[in-house]
């Protein structure tokens, strides 16, 4: 017998999950495939070192996904989801003196600013009248009419200047601008590129929100909460489904796919006409990554013990080093000390060692589809802040950028966010069209991070696709 669906999703990421899920929602027929043996794209953890140490093999910490407008209204929680706070978001380790700290408190992140605390205290405040609000108005499609016009207008003032420009501007202190630079390098970007500030300060203002957490016993319990919500809900997953060719799909009223524009072309071929073909081929994706795990024999011994709270820490220094590193990795070349994003689950959440024991995750961009061992550069850079480090090492897993591409299509040459998010491609993923999510073709749509907002596990580029497919299938 022929199955009809309403809607087919193809890849079981945080969207293509949030897509199905606002369909069913919808009393929709849904259909998700997914190639691997299991849900959950960059929603992943598996024993990559030793028996007994869960790694996250993507994202790692959540807070887009805690604060995100979508999964904040779904009932993950009863679907077993647990999200574990740190009492640190964010540490920002120098060569010497206490390393700053974000944490949800503005008087306590500001105590360990020096002269630049009160100057913090100005910048951020006026963004925590309505947090929510703003990430609303920031986590989607571009609008004629923000919810907060005033606040959107005073962040986007802030937020289309190069990172380093801002820094400079706003702080005097090594350590504010090295914590700004920090929370700005997950742009991946070069912190000289114009709207770089714009990271550094959601990334800021989020951990004043909410404490920055991973999900109980790793980042796949978001997807297994998602999933199981999605079934409750009547939808079929299906997993070891590769789908290759229009020709793998059955029929359905819409489509809607979680790649990134080059896989999703590959699928679609003549589906779609030739201009918009060409354009979508145009997509540029951005430096890769490369990454280490380690199963550790205890907490890494950070110079000052304070680090050891949070459960993101950035390794890099100043910000003049981090700006060197993520040029560098934009403009081909393999900075000596990287700038890395290293996380530390394990510190909150028990299930992710054995007792007395820690994992370790810490990755660093690179020049696309760099080929290059970073794991000496990348342990090196832990040291210089956490002397003793390598001593802690059990054992390590390293995943390069040709790795992650094998992992999962879309991350083309290793890059992890679903495309660069420069000036020309923030608002305008894959390519500038009145709704990014429709393509061309009536009954196929775009639901993955290469379509805005972009990077992360917030489910809002699913939900902003699954609402174009509905207008469509009503
Ligand atoms: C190393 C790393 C660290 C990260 N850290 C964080 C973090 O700490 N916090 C955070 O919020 N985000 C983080 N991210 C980013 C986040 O994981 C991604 O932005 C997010 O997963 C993108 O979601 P998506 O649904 O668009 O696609 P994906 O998560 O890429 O999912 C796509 C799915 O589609 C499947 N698929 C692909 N092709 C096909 C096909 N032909 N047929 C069927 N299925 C297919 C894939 O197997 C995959 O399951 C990180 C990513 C990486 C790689």
């Amino acid at each position: 017998m022929v199955e009809h669906w309403d809607a087919v999703v193809v890849g079981s990421g945080p969207n293509g999950l949030a897509a199905a899920i606002e369909l069913a929602r919808n009393d929709c027929r849904v259909l998700l495939l997914e190639a691997r043996d299991a849900i959950g794209g960059g929603m992943r953890t598996r024993e990559l070192t030793l028996p007994g140490f869960l790694h996250d093999e993507c994202s790692a910490i959540h807070p887009m996904g805690v604060l995100s407008p979508y999964l904040r209204q779904l009932p993950l929680r009863d679907h077993g989801l647990d999200w574990v706070p740190f009492s640190a978001s964010v540490a920002h380790p120098l060569d010497d003196g206490p390393a700053p700290l974000l944490v949800r408190s503005l008087d306590a992140t500001a105590e360990r600013l020096g002269s630049d605390g009160p100057r913090w205290r100005r910048l951020m405040e006026p963004f925590l009248r309505y947090p929510h609000d703003l990430l609303e108005d920031l986590l989607g499609p571009l609008r004629p009419l923000p919810k907060r016009p005033i606040q959107m207008a005073r962040f986007g003032w802030h937020a289309w200047q190069p990172a380093t420009r801002f820094a400079r501007r706003n702080f005097e202190t090594r350590e504010a601008r090295a914590l700004f630079a920090g929370c700005a390098g997950h742009s991946v970007l070069p912190l000289e590129t114009w709207l770089t500030s714009a990271l550094g300060l959601i990334f800021s203002i989020t951990a004043h929100v909410a404490d920055w957490p991973c999900a109980r016993g790793g980042s796949e319990s978001i997807a297994r909460a998602m999933g199981a919500y999605f079934e409750s809900l009547g939808g079929r997953i299906e997993v070891g489904r590769p789908v290759h060719s229009m020709d793998d799909l059955p029929e359905a009223r819409a489509v809607l796919f979680d790649l990134a524009p080059r896989p999703f072309v590959e699928i679609v071929g003549a589906a779609i006409p030739p201009r918009y073909r060409a354009r979508l081929l145009r997509y540029r994706y951005g430096p890769g990554t490369f990454k280490v795990d380690w199963a550790l024999s205890g907490p890494i011994p950070w110079k000052d013990p304070a680090v050891g709270q949070a459960s993101t820490v950035h390794v890099g220094g100043t910000l003049e080093e981090i700006a060197a590193s993520e040029r560098d990795a934009w403009n081909g070349r393999h900075h000596p000390n990287p700038y890395l994003i290293l996380c530390q689950q394990s510190h909150a959440d028990s299930t992710r060692a054995p007792s007395g024991q820690h994992t370790g995750y810490a990755y660093c961009h690179v020049p696309s589809g760099s080929t290059e061992d970073r794991t000496a550069a990348i342990e090196a850079q832990i040291e210089r802040f956490a002397p003793g480090f390598r001593d802690c090492v059990l054992a390590r897993h390293v995943t390069t950028p040709g790795d992650f591409e094998a992992l999962n299509p879309n991350y083309v040459g290793g890059a992890v966010t679903g495309g660069a998010a420069d000036l020309s491609q923030l608002f305008t993923r894959p390519v500038a069209r009145l709704n990014p999510y429709t393509t061309p073709n009536p009954k196929l749509f775009l639901c993955s991070a290469s379509t805005p907002p972009g990077g992360g596990v917030h489910g809002m580029c699913g939900y902003y696709a699954a609402r174009a497919a509905l207008r469509r299938l009503r």
